[in-house]
């Protein structure tokens, strides 16, 4: 299909095409590639639907630059012994013992995993994901309260903090102000976990990843860019 139309956003030329259809409200998708495409209602004015498009201009950079796809990249997993693990960036050989009780802690360069069921992959993932969760808990509010000063100049916005298992992202700020952070972010170096918070805060400031955003994050975080990227590239 061929993108007939285009506006400027920002110094960029963004390329769109259009087509109509039985609908009540305007659609619009980037593809993986990042090409763009609206569906409009067939009774929608032209100059309304190039205007709706345009003022979805942060949205649609943000999709084709895969910005919120920044997501985990977890090699398979067996949970037995030798296997390793990350925990803040630094890699642990799981030793998997056989015990009466389950437990799950660390011990020098090793996380411990002790279990009556060490042929459960079930169990011992969930008792692993456990661990990345408490240890996220311990390690996510002080990095909140540090990023949050960063923002000192901006006026802080102190978020509520909520840390779950999401599988596509790393977190997450909602219009209702909660920060919300992958658990399995805490296996990634600390570097990447700061940048992953800062980039959510500035969304309380601005929530597409627009020029504002850019200028936002280059003040607080000069070199985010390469954290991103190193975020990206590791096997978390
Ligand atoms: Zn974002």
């Amino acid at each position: 299909m061929s993108a007939d139309f285009w506006f400027q956003w920002g110094r960029r030329r963004i390329a769109y095409s259009v087509t109509r259809d039985e609908r009540r409200r305007l659609k619009i998708t980037v593809s993986p590639l990042g090409s763009v495409h609206v569906v409009a209602p067939h009774d929608a004015a032209e100059d309304e639907v190039h205007e709706r498009v345009r003022r979805k201009g942060g949205w649609i950079a943000a999709q084709i630059d895969g910005f919120e796809q920044y997501r985990p990249r977890t090699p398979p997993r067996q949970y037995i012994s030798g296997e390793t693990h990350l925990l803040r960036g630094v890699q642990y050989r799981l030793k998997v013992r056989q015990n009466d009780a389950s437990r799950i802690f660390l011990s020098g360069d090793r996380i411990i995993l002790e279990t009556p069921h060490v042929e459960s992959n079930v169990h011992k993932a969930t008792l692993l994901s456990h661990f990345y969760k408490l240890e996220a808990h311990a390690e996510f509010p002080t990095r909140i309260r540090a990023a949050a000063q960063l923002f000192a100049s901006e006026g802080i916005k102190q978020p509520k903090l909520m840390i779950r298992p999401m599988t596509k992202r790393w977190g997450s700020y909602t219009p209702k102000g909660s920060l919300v952070l992958n658990q399995d972010l805490i296996r990634a170096p600390v570097q990447c976990i700061d940048y992953v918070i800062v980039h959510e805060l500035a969304h309380a400031f601005e929530p597409h990843h627009g020029p504002r955003w850019r200028q936002l994050m280059d003040k607080t975080m000069p070199d985010w860019r390469e954290r991103k990227s190193k975020l990206e590239t590791s096997l978390i």
